[in-house]
């Protein structure tokens, strides 16, 4: 299987016909995802896809261009992203063949054709910290320079293989998963193990090298699950106190805030791009409750917006309030020259007050 969709998927089509959603996801629950998260992994190591990008394009876009903020990411494919990628992780002296096969793999293993959570999405947050890192001479007060390239493997990686469906959902289902993981950050542990298989197939790293990597990885990843916000904000606060680049669990602390900023870094974004991903997620989380309604589930109110532009204001003004505006400025206010994303969330939040509906 694999994902061989290399146009972002559409976001939100006002006139979308649940039925249409319901026979596509026909089958019951255990099923439906045990295939879901199958196409997972790796059956054509170590020949696949070992294609550096042709001239045209490799002329297209300087490394400069990564550093924007505004990144035009939807106006590209996969294939340009996996590129672009590799742009920027060359410049950590990998090696290219295994580079390439490790950004292919992952590409491969994100289910592409879901709204939000596809490889547009582990570029875009793995693409915000190096936009922060080209701005803070690679963030050396708090990382050593491999850290934050192993940072930067981590966020494109980070929800490599998710199904669409959140923690809540594969917990209510019973899913393999769940049961694997003992309901515990049961997607961020699912893609810890995906990508450290990646990782270990790829073959960037020897197998001493992969020990340390693995910790920073998974500490890294497993900060995404919303059910840890709160504690890796409390311990991002904590570290900076006393902030010491010679502990290693200091710079932990402040490599799992970064993330956890740039995960949720899509609002902080020019509002067309950021309108786009607000979409994205909420299409994603409406048919999560149609799936829910469906198996007879607990249904997630708070997730249903459909159509009805009020709920979706206020589904986006609520977590940028929240949620993305405190991490942001707190972050601003230790790491330099990041003040554009706060103020940008705060425009935004505007924008969407302002919003009317659609005609
Ligand atoms: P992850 O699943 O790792 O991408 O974690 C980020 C989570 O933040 C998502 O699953 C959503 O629950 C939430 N999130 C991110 N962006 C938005 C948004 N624009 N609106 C609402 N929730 C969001
Ligand atoms: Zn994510």
């Amino acid at each position: 299987m694999g994902c061989m969709v290399d146009k972002a998927p559409d976001c939100f089509h006002p006139n979308e016909n649940p039925e249409e959603i319901l026979t596509i996801i026909s089958k019951p629950p255990n099923e439906y995802y045990n295939e879901l998260l199958h196409p997972f992994i790796i059956q054509d190591h170590p020949t696949l896809n070992l294609t550096i990008p042709p001239a045209s394009l490799r002329n297209q876009f300087s490394s400069k261009d990564l550093t924007q903020k505004d990144f035009p990411i939807f106006s590209h494919t996969t294939s340009d992203l996996i590129h672009f990628a590799y742009k920027i992780f060359q410049i950590s002296g990998l090696d290219t063949p295994k580079l390439i096969s490790f950004l292919s793999l992952i590409n491969q293993n994100y289910l592409n054709n879901l709204p939000f959570h596809n490889f547009w999405h582990g570029f875009s947050v793995f693409q915000m910290i190096y936009v922060i890192g080209s701005r803070n001479s690679q963030l050396n007060d708090f990382l050593i320079d491999k850290e934050y390239m192993i940072l930067l493997l981590a966020a494109i990686g980070h929800d490599v293989n998710h199904p669409g469906f959140n923690n809540s959902f594969l917990i209510a289902t019973k899913h393999d998963l769940a049961l694997k993981y003992n309901n515990n950050s049961v997607l961020e542990n699912h893609h810890i193990y995906v990508m450290l298989e990646i990782l270990k197939a790829s073959e960037i790293f020897g197998f001493e090298d992969m020990k340390n990597i693995s910790l920073i990885i998974i500490e890294a990843i497993l900060s995404t699950d919303m059910a840890c916000h709160k504690k890796v904000c409390d311990d991002y606060l904590l570290v900076l106190g006393r902030f010491d680049k010679g502990d290693r669990g200091c710079r932990q602390k402040f490599a799992n805030y970064l993330l956890h900023c740039a995960d949720l870094g899509n609002q902080a974004l020019d509002f067309q791009i950021a309108s786009l991903w607000s979409l994205k997620i909420l299409r994603e989380f409406n048919l999560q409750v149609i799936c829910e309604e469906k198996y007879g589930i607990q249904v997630s109110e708070f997730l249903r917006t459909g159509n009805d532009i009020n709920k979706i204001k206020a589904s986006q003004i609520g977590f940028i309030d929240n949620i993305i505006l405190p991490l942001w400025v707190k972050l601003a206010e230790k790491v330099e020259n990041i003040e554009d994303f706060p103020e940008e969330l705060k425009r935004n939040k505007k924008k969407w007050e302002e919003l009317k509906g659609f005609e």
